[in-house]
C-alpha cells in the first residue's frame, strides 16, 4: 500500500506551487428533485421512495431557485453548477433560468444539464462559462452496470463540442462504486483527450433502497483527489463532503482539492459541523473565501430591486429570500455560539 501521508506531501506542495493558498465552497443549485433517467443504481432518484415523493412535474420555481442564487452570491458559495431539470423543464425554460441565474452572478454560469446540442450549446455561450458532464464511474463495464441508461458516450461528444465552441469542461466522478485504483489510468485518459478544466469528486453516501452500505474511507477517497492533482497540476479540482462526514475537509484540501462541494450548507448554516468545515480549512492552510457560519449585513432588498428583472418577479424572489434567511438564522441561533465581529 502505497504511503498516503507522502503521496498527499507532494500533492499539496504541487497545489501550492500552482495556486494561491484559499479555498471555498461550490454550491450545486438544482432545478428539481426529479430525474428523467432514474436507473443509476447508486442514486436516490433509483428508488421507489424518491419516485413517489417526486412526481416527473416537480420542478421547483423560478423565484426559489434565483433566491438560491443570490443568498449564494453574498456569502461567498460559487456556483459550481445548475442542474437537474433535464426533460423537465423545455429547453427554452432552461435557457431563461439560466440567463437569469447568470445575471444573478453577475458572470457566466456553469451547468450540468445533460447532453446538449450543437444549436442548445449556441444558445447558451452567452451565459455558460463551463458545461459539465456527470460520468459518475470511468471504466466502461462498471459504469453499463451502474448507469444503464446513461451511456458515456452522448457526454464524451458534447464535451468535445463544447470544447471546440470555447466553453469549459469538467466531469464528475463518484468514488465508492467498486472502481479500482487502476481505473485511474482511463480517468487521466479522459480527461486528456477531454482536455478538461475541472473535475468534481464526490465520495459515494450508500442511499437506502440501493445495494451500497458503506462510503470511501478518506484515505482512499484522498488516494484519487491526491494522485489527480499530481498528475494534473493546473487543473480545477472540487471535492464532495458527505453530510455524514464533514471530517473529510481537511484531507481533501490537502489532497489538492482547490474547494469543497456537497454540502448541506443551508440546512446546515452556522451549526458546529459548517464551524468545523472553515476550521479544517484553516488546519490545512487554507484561508476560506465566504462563510458557512455567518450572515452578511446585506440590504436584501436593495440586491433584488437591483435585479433586471421584472417587478412580480422581483416580489416572489424578495419574499422566498426572506423566508430562507429567516430559517438560515434559526438554524444558526439554534446550533451555535459562534461570535459575529
Ligand atoms: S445519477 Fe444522475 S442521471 Fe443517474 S439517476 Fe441519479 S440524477 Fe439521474
Amino acid at each position: 500500500m502505497e504511503d498516503i501521508k507522502s503521496l498527499l506531501v507532494e500533492a499539496n506542495k504541487t497545489y501550492l506551487a500552482n495556486f494561491e493558498p484559499k479555498t471555498w465552497f461550490g454550491r450545486c443549485i438544482f432545478l428539481s428533485w426529479y430525474c428523467d433517467v432514474g436507473t443509476c443504481d447508486f442514486c436516490f432518484r433509483s428508488t421507489i421512495k424518491h419516485k413517489i415523493r417526486h412526481a416527473p412535474t416537480a420542478k421547483r420555481n423560478l423565484a426559489t431557485i434565483l433566491a438560491e442564487g443570490i443568498i449564494g452570491k453574498e456569502l461567498g458559495w460559487r456556483l459550481e453548477f445548475l442542474t437537474g431539470g433535464v426533460r423537465i423543464f423545455s429547453f427554452e425554460e432552461l435557457l431563461d433560468i439560466t440567463k437569469k441565474m447568470s445575471e444573478v452572478y453577475g458572470e457566466k454560469i456553469w451547468i450540468n444539464l445533460g447532453s446538449m446540442t450543437e444549436e442548445q450549446l449556441d444558445a447558451l455561450k452567452p451565459y455558460v462559462e463551463g458545461v459539465c458532464a456527470s460520468i459518475e464511474t470511468i471504466d466502461k463495464k462498471l459504469h453499463n452496470q451502474i448507469c444503464p441508461d446513461k451511456p458515456i458516450k452522448p457526454y464524451s461528444d458534447m464535451l468535445r463540442l463544447a470544447k471546440s465552441k470555447g466553453f469549459k469542461t469538467s466531469m464528475t466522478i463518484v468514488i465508492g462504486l467498486g472502481e479500482e485504483k487502476t481505473h485511474i489510468e482511463n480517468m487521466f485518459k479522459f480527461i486528456e483527450e477531454h482536455k478538461l478544466d475541472r473535475i468534481t469528486f464526490y465520495a459515494l453516501k450508500p442511499v437506502t433502497g440501493t445495494k451500497y452500505t458503506k462510503s470511501p474511507e478518506v484515505e482512499y477517497y484522498a488516494w484519487w483527489i491526491a494522485k489527480t492533482r499530481v498528475r494534473f497540476p493546473k487543473l480545477e479540482i472540487m471535492a464532495g463532503l458527505t453530510p455524514k462526514r464533514p471530517e473529510y475537509a481537511e484531507m481533501i484540501l490537502c489532497a489538492g482539492a482547490n474547494a469543497i462541494t456537497k454540502f448541506p450548507v443551508v440546512k446546515q448554516f452556522g451549526t458546529e459541523v459548517a464551524k468545523s468545515i472553515e476550521i479544517q480549512a484553516k488546519n490545512a492552510g487554507r484561508k476560506f473565501i465566504g462563510s458557512m457560519t455567518k450572515l452578511p449585513k446585506t440590504d436584501w432588498k436593495e440586491k433584488v430591486t437591483a435585479l433586471p428583472f421584472d417587478e412580480e418577479l422581483k416580489k416572489r424572489i424578495y419574499d422566498k429570500l426572506c423566508e430562507e434567511i429567516e430559517a438560515m438564522q434559526k438554524i444558526r441561533n439554534k446550533k451555535t455560539d459562534i461570535d459575529d465581529d
